[in-house]
């Protein structure tokens, strides 16, 4: 079998710039499931989860997901496509929040994430990869953080995108989502019973990535 390791957690938790880190130094590829749901629901457009089934299925059917590259390096694309910026706003997180709670998408998307894990070692981030999409991977983490400290971390990397954004919206969409997220019926976000729960709220990402490495051994 593949190694996986697993890295969930809410929004703004940190997981992608450490995912990223932990991929290059344990020479895995990264898969960012996330950027899965926002290229769907960039498709579908903003009413895309009212859309009915059989028309985000078809959607569904038509994208190919694949990754180049490894390590820090790897990137996801759909049909042969990176995500573009646009795609990393909290309005199309939002979107992809209502798609993820929908059967149909997490159905195919799980075939996809666990078809990528059958062809390469995978650093695999998201809100279900260790309960749902890969339960037997070798190592599990879930990252959490204050919805405070996610919000301002959310702020800081949206400015970096050249799309500021003030810090009392960010918190509320992130709060928003947080509750989206946690109670949905299907794959609710929380930690696998045999994950490591670090919280990032006092960590600088140096310490993270080291707990992280240092948990999986060499
Ligand atoms: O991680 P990111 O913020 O890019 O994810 C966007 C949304 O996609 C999340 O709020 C969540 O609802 C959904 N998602 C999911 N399962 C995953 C990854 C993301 O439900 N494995």
């Amino acid at each position: 079998a593949r190694r996986i390791i697993t890295l969930d957690g809410p929004a703004g938790a940190g997981k992608t710039s450490v995912s990223r880190r932990v991929a290059g130094e344990l020479a895995l590829a990264y898969l960012d499931t996330g950027a899965m749901f926002r290229g769907l629901a960039l498709r579908l457009g903003p009413q895309g989860h009212l859309l009915p089934e059989a028309a985000i299925d078809a959607a569904l059917a038509d994208i190919v997901f694949s990754l180049s590259g490894c390590g820090s390096d790897t990137r996801l694309l759909l049909n042969g496509e990176a995500l573009p910026d646009a795609a990393r706003t909290e309005e199309v997180g939002a979107r992809a929040s209502k798609l993820a709670a929908l059967p149909v998408v997490r159905r195919r998307l799980k075939l996809a994430q666990q078809a990528l894990g059958r062809e390469t070692d995978l650093l695999a981030e998201g809100r279900d990869m260790g309960t749902a999409v890969f339960p037997e991977a070798a190592h599990k983490f879930f990252l959490d953080a204050s919805p405070e400290v996610r919000a301002a971390r959310r702020v800081r990397q949206l400015a970096a995108l050249g799309r500021p954004q003030d810090y009392e919206t960010i918190l509320a969409a992130i709060r928003s989502r947080d509750h989206d997220d946690r109670n949905r019926l299907v794959a609710p976000l929380c930690a696998a019973p045999d994950a490591l729960v670090i919280d990032t709220s006092a960590m600088t990402e140096d310490a993270v990535v080291a707990r992280i490495v240092a948990a999986v051994g060499t």
